[in-house]
């Protein structure tokens, strides 16, 4: 508990600084992103660098669009909602980069359960950690996609995944900012998770074994 006490505050210092940072490049960066397209229509420029620049620039906007979660909400619209099209959309969004990784998705849920949420930012926690389970069997696997009701009301959604998995060494570093394994990962995805699950009351937990799978269970309050 006193890890997570820890990182929670670094969190929201480091959210807010970032977050800020990313609003900030957001403009001159659809400004880049215009002039280098245009080049590329009319031609007038090295096609191979300008194919180098669009790569980028897509690079930095990956980056800043996950910062810009971190962001204050200005106005906090938590509504309640059916979890189930919320999940469904999700798995809807990945399907193909799961099919290019020969990634079976299976869900299990009851339906009626609902949430209490900022409906996007509960779908990228969602996308997020779904990704990192595609991402992590890249010869192909399973992930397993459960969703329940604690007595307590809370929700609770395991995506359970047959890939690489974590060493245990490794386990506390997940969230911190701009740790990644992965040749083109940005290391942002889980910070901004745990981020967005702490603004909904919630929980992370990551169970894993080496070389078996990993185990992402997030727990939510619920509607009684
Ligand atoms: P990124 O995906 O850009 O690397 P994330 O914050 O999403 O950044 O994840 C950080 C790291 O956590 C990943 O690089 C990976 O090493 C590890 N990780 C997260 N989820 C999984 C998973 N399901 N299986 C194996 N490793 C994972
Ligand atoms: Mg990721």
């Amino acid at each position: 508990a006193e890890e997570m006490l820890r990182k929670t505050e670094m969190l929201s210092a480091v959210g807010q600084l970032a977050a800020g940072i990313a609003h900030e490049i957001r403009n001159p960066l659809t400004a880049l992103k215009g002039f280098t397209k245009l080049m590329s229509n009319k031609g007038t420029g090295n096609e191979s660098y300008i194919g180098i620049m669009l790569n980028e620039l897509n690079r930095i906007e990956q980056i800043v669009s996950e910062l810009l979660v971190l962001a204050k909400p200005q106005a906090v619209d938590f509504v309640q909602m059916d979890l189930e099209p919320i999940l469904h959309d999700v798995i809807m969004l990945l399907e193909s980069q799961a099919n290019m990784n020969n990634v079976e998705m299976n869900i299990d849920l009851k339906p009626g359960m609902r949430v209490v949420c900022v409906e996007n930012q509960l779908k990228q926690v969602f996308i997020n950690v779904l990704k990192n389970a595609i991402e992590a069997m890249p010869r192909g696997g399973e992930v397993n996609i459960q969703a329940s009701l604690s007595d307590n009301h809370n929700i609770i959604v395991r995506f359970a995944d047959n890939g690489s998995g974590i060493p245990e060494s490794k386990l506390a570093k997940l969230g911190e900012p701009f740790y990644s394994t992965k040749d083109k990962g940005t290391g942002l995805g889980l910070m901004v998770s745990y981020k967005i699950i702490e603004n909904h009351q919630g929980s992370i937990r990551f169970e894993s074994v080496e070389g078996e799978g990993t185990t992402v269970t997030i727990t939510i309050p619920g509607v009684a």
